[in-house]
């Protein structure tokens, strides 16, 4: 679609329930989440397919990246796309890595790599942390309906736990004295910023939603 195209305003926006939404991710874990967080919620999602490309992340914010992603797909499609873009933002490190999440310190590490990179990085200097989710609902021709949920807690001494993914096994969270990385995934999902962006989403999704 042209950039320089006029978007219609999100809310005159109709989504048939029978239609799914595709999410744009090559990320499996990722898409594990949004699966058991959506539900038996119509429309459905489903996972894109191999005709998803690798779209470059060059946004400056979790916004940017999430409408890019979407975007793709969803042109591609000539349909509803989701895509999710998040991080975790450590206060001593000035709220890296951030939008960068993904690529630190470098594109393609494994996560005990990424994991050992931030406890280095942090020392003995303050944990508070943050996990920041944005998620975008793409239709072509209409402006992106948009969802951010966000979670604090503390960056662990070590990691702990062999659930979730990513930075889970150092994401300690206070009222769960545990990480996410010790947790089932239901209590994440209850809590999470993944969860609290999705729960979002699909209310505002509810209201667009034709039978
Ligand atoms: P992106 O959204 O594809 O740019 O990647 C986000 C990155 O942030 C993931 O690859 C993970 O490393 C990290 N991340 C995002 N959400 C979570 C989460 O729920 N648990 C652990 N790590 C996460």
């Amino acid at each position: 679609m042209s950039t320089t195209e006029k978007l219609r305003d999100w809310h005159e926006l109709r989504l048939d329930s029978h239609v799914p939404i595709t999410v744009a991710t090559k990320n499996v874990d990722k898409f594990r989440e949004i699966m058991e967080l959506w539900g038996s919620f119509l429309p459905a999602v489903k996972i894109a397919g191999p005709e998803y490309p690798d779209v470059e992340e060059h946004g400056a914010t979790y916004e940017e990246n999430a409408v890019l992603k979407a975007s793709a797909l969803a042109d591609l499609l000539r349909g509803p796309a989701l895509a999710d873009d998040s991080g975790i933002e450590v206060d001593a490190l000035g709220g890296q890595p951030g939008v960068v999440s993904a690529r630190t310190p470098y594109a393609g590490a494994p996560s005990a790599v990424r994991n050992e990179h931030i406890l280095r990085a942090i020392g003995t200097r303050d944990r508070g942390a943050r996990f920041v989710s944005v998620c975008a609902l793409v239709v072509p021709g209409y402006q992106p309906v948009i969802a951010r949920g966000e979670v604090r807690g503390f960056v662990a001494d070590a990691p702990r736990g062999g659930r979730g993914f990513g930075y889970d096994p150092i994401f300690y969270y206070t009222p769960y004295d545990a990480t996410f990385g010790e947790v089932d995934s239901s209590r994440k999902h209850a809590v999470s910023h993944r969860g609290r962006a999705i729960r979002e989403l699909q209310a505002i999704i509810a209201s667009l939603v034709t039978r």
